[in-house]
């Protein structure tokens, strides 16, 4: 425990120690599975080393608590572990709104089992941490900090329970179709800059979760906002769809406009 301020509530508090991304996603990695013994991390030999470093005294109890409770929690007792990944076995158990071969759109509204406010809240406090503290490096590389700009603060009122879920902030959240993704992981990373805004991504064994803030956000960003009001979550079987545009861009003309809910 150290003193210090609390970079949520900006109170000076005890603070914890607090991970990057949370110790259950390396614990996941590493615990072995027959279809995919080798964990991922960015890379295969940096889980460990990783997992040790970055770490940091960054919040305060309850501040801790709070990211537990409305998010975290949840989220990652339904990641992909070797026992199971019960949020793509929850999607699998209902129809999709829509569908074509490498994506399919669920309607989170309409599923009662699956909670997207903690799988929202999880990815904002996930980005949010990666731009307010100079982490560790991750492979002997400087660990470059998300720049936010005024979503920062927007983010810090949000996640703590001060303001609504903020204006022109779209959440993507993605699910692996395949089983292979169960044991790879990487940090909120940079994405592409457009002009219209920034995006970023990262990824827990088989949920990825992307961000994207500005005020002209084009539609194929917009179009699979999580917290629209069908409350989109996709299955998809392929990594990284959401960080590359034009790849969007497609798969937005093939699923064309679907019916309301
Ligand atoms: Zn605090």
């Amino acid at each position: 425990m150290k003193k210090g301020k609390c970079k949520l509530c900006l109170l000076q508090k005890d603070l914890q120690e607090s991970h990057f991304l949370p110790a259950a996603v390396f614990k996941a990695l590493l615990s072995p599975t027959e279809r995919n013994p080798h964990p991922r991390f960015v890379s295969p030999n940096i889980t460990l080393d990783t997992s040790r470093q970055m770490k940091d005294y960054v919040l305060c109890r309850e501040c801790e608590q709070k990211f537990s409770e409305n998010g975290e929690r949840w989220v990652l007792s339904h990641m992909a572990k070797d026992t199971g990944f019960p949020l793509q076995e929850k999607l699998r158990k209902v129809a999709p709104i829509r569908s074509i071969p490498t994506l399919k759109t669920y309607a989170g509204a309409l599923i009662p089992a699956i909670d997207v406010d903690k799988l929202e809240y999880f990815a904002l406090s996930v980005f949010w941490r990666a731009a307010v503290h100079d982490w560790a490096p991750v492979h002997g590389q400087k660990y470059e900090r998300l720049e936010l700009g005024p979503y920062e603060e927007t983010l810090r009122q949000f996640l703590l329970s001060l303001s609504p879920f903020p204006k022109n902030v779209v959440t993507l959240i993605s699910v692996y179709e395949e089983l292979n993704f169960t044991r790879t992981a990487f940090p909120p990373a940079r994405g592409e800059r457009a002009p219209e805004g920034r995006s970023y991504s990262f990824l827990i064994p088989g949920i990825q979760f992307s961000l994207s803030l500005g005020k002209g956000l084009p539609p194929e960003i917009t179009e699979f906002d999580s917290h629209g009001p069908e409350r989109k979550v996709f299955m998809a079987l392929h990594a990284g769809w959401q960080a590359d545009r034009l790849r969007s861009k497609l798969l937005l003309k093939q699923l064309g406009r679907p019916p309301a809910i």
